[in-house]
């Protein structure tokens, strides 16, 4: 391609509304532009890098035995209610009427159009087990759309689904995914953690994600160094810990005025946050619940929902608390609460002694709380979110925290899909059974994202070769010379025979502006001819590791072909 006639336009300056690497090199390489929040188109450069990790995944998906078709993107309501997510999903699914008043949504993910077309084509056993996947744009209404296109409203995802007479089947289609992740995520040469994740409150006997550490990650992922345990934050699971004997002291309502929040009540009551008890009151499915962790921990509101199969979710209101507390938002505790809710309490709750919580009365606390003596928990449970520090649930050793990027998940699904779709299949015995699924994702644009935010450096992006949009550019510095366009022309010709997608510089501009778009659009080698042109020389650098050396044309063309990755 002649840089002339290629469609793009770098920038120099960082876009005032991208917080993270991957966003601002995205907008500044030219690789994406924003139509509106959260949507994104691919520009050529872009969608060329995109194509690449596309096909690395459908290489490795089909290699893996599963078979590629794409679904609508436009489905009909009717599926979704019938597996009960046309209400689950709420405000976060894109809906629409056709001229007839008929429902339609943007796909948000498939579970339910791939379930009802194995439904409608397998019938017996001896046609399983059969893995589907296509490479798909979804739609989800993010509330707050951020970092480009790793939290965009529209993005693209790979979506595989295995279907199965049962578990055994399952665990064989679960693991010829996940070492297809495995060989997808090391071709990018992504540096990943694979993580136990949630898999929610249907069930599904195992989840995992593919995380890539990154300061901006939205997820938290605990880890042990020790054993190799990682998972989560919404999964993690925090151990009982050990009960403490004390003496029961007298409970004692305390006048707490000005006190709002956790902090000054700590420093009021001259006490650590972990003799303190916090009491949030939550609405799910319009249900009143109270939940009890230590004044320092937080509610995992993942561990929450699931214990409540929730559809609905959110911290009571304002209204709400006040007539159940007889007392204004701050002041909730379990002791005298004026109407009778379900109290849950954290594991690590459930071990301490005389502590603190609100009274139920604005203003007032109690001190030196006893479970069993001052009120009685309806269920004692892992509520909250482990902490860096806690022991690891397999081998006790203390747990370290990261944040991270999911950029896959696998996921046992179990029988949710088609026991609610109807999707069965019959036996050796002729007897209906239902299929057993599992599903598979990766999100396509933001692993692209992930290699960004995980190769970059001042002067702009390194791809790796594999995804590069362009693996060498050719830069003649002086156009109009006919002795350096021509070597350069040859370097360029030689490249394109050898099937290496490659770039010439044919602008007329200053070497400088050349070098300072190529250093940003990361392309991995550049050729520079120059002033040696006329002895057939040309200078070779390498963007990753910044080394240059000065070979002859016909080196430098074969140092180029050499390393494909
Ligand atoms: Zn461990």
């Amino acid at each position: 391609m002649r840089v002339s006639r290629l469609f793009m336009a770098t920038q120099r300056e960082i876009p005032a509304d991208a917080e993270i690497p991957s966003h601002q090199l995205m907008l500044r390489a030219g690789l994406i532009r924003k139509c509106a929040s959260g949507i994104y188109a691919f520009m050529p450069m872009g969608w060329k890098a995109y194509r690449k990790v596309e096909n690395i995944i459908r290489e490795e998906m089909d290699r893996a035995g599963a078979q590629e078709l794409i679904m609508p993107a436009l489905l009909p309501a009717e599926s979704y209610q019938a597996s009960g997510r046309w209400d689950k999903f709420g405000p976060e699914m894109f809906r629409l009427n056709d001229r007839g008043g008929r429902q339609f949504c943007l796909g948000p993910t498939h579970e339910e159009s791939f379930t009802e077309a194995v439904r409608d084509t397998v019938r017996s056993y001896k046609q399983l087990p059969v893995t589907l996947y296509q490479i798909q744009h979804k739609y989800r209404d993010e509330k707050r759309p951020r970092f480009g296109v790793v939290r965009a409203r529209e993005f693209v995802m790979k979506d595989a689904y295995s279907f199965d007479v049962d578990e055994a089947g399952l665990d064989k289609s679960y693991d010829a995914m996940y070492h297809a992740y495995r060989r997808i995520f090391d071709r990018l040469g992504l540096d990943y953690t694979i993580v136990d994740a949630d898999s929610g409150a249907m069930g599904g006997s195992g989840s995992q994600e593919f995380m890539v550490k990154s300061p901006v990650g939205e997820d938290g992922i605990c880890f042990c160094d020790a054993c190799g345990y990682a998972a989560n934050e919404e999964k993690a699971a925090c151990p009982v810990p050990g009960k403490k004997e004390e003496d029961l002291k007298q409970i004692n309502k305390i006048h707490t005025p000005d006190v709002k929040t956790i902090e000054e009540l700590i420093a009021f009551m001259n006490t650590t946050p972990d003799k303190f008890v916090k009491t949030i009151l939550y609405d799910i499915d319009g249900r009143i619940v109270a939940v009890m962790v230590r004044g320092d921990r937080e509610i995992n509101e993942t561990k929450l929902s699931n214990l409540y199969d929730a559809t609905e979710m959110t911290l009571a209101s304002f209204g709400d608390v006040e007539r159940i507390t007889g007392a204004k938002v701050g002041f909730a505790g379990p002791v005298g609460l004026k109407e009778k809710i379900e109290v849950i309490v954290d594991n690590e709750v459930s071990v301490m002694s005389n502590f603190i919580v609100g009274a139920n009365e604005t203003d007032y606390h109690f001190e030196n709380v006893n479970i069993g003596r001052d009120f009685t928990p309806d269920r004692i449970v892992d509520i909250r979110n482990a902490v860096e520090g806690d022991p690891c649930p397999k081998c006790g050793q203390p747990l370290k925290m990261a944040r991270g990027v999911e950029v896959g998940h696998i996921f046992k699904l179990g029988t949710k899909y088609s026991d609610a779709l109807g999707c069965v299949y019959l036996d050796k015995a002729g007897k209906e059974n239902s299929m057993i699924m599992g599903c598979y994702g990766i999100g396509v644009s933001r692993t692209l994202a992930a290699v960004i935010e995980q190769n970059h450096d001042d002067d702009g992006i390194r791809w790796p070769r594999i995804v590069a949009p362009y693996e060498v550019v050719v830069c003649p510095t002086k156009v109009n010379d006919e002795e350096n366009m021509g070597l350069a022309e040859k370097v360029y010709e030689d490249l394109l025979k050898a099937g290496i997608d490659v770039l010439l510089d044919d602008r007329n501009e200053r070497p400088g502006v050349k070098f300072k778009d190529w250093d940003l659009i990361g392309i991995p080698l550049r050729i520079t001819v120059g002033r040696r042109a006329s002895e057939g020389i040309v200078e070779i650098k390498n963007r990753t590791t910044g080394e240059t050396s000065e070979l002859t044309a016909d080196e430098a063309v074969k140092e180029a072909t050499a390393v494909k990755e």
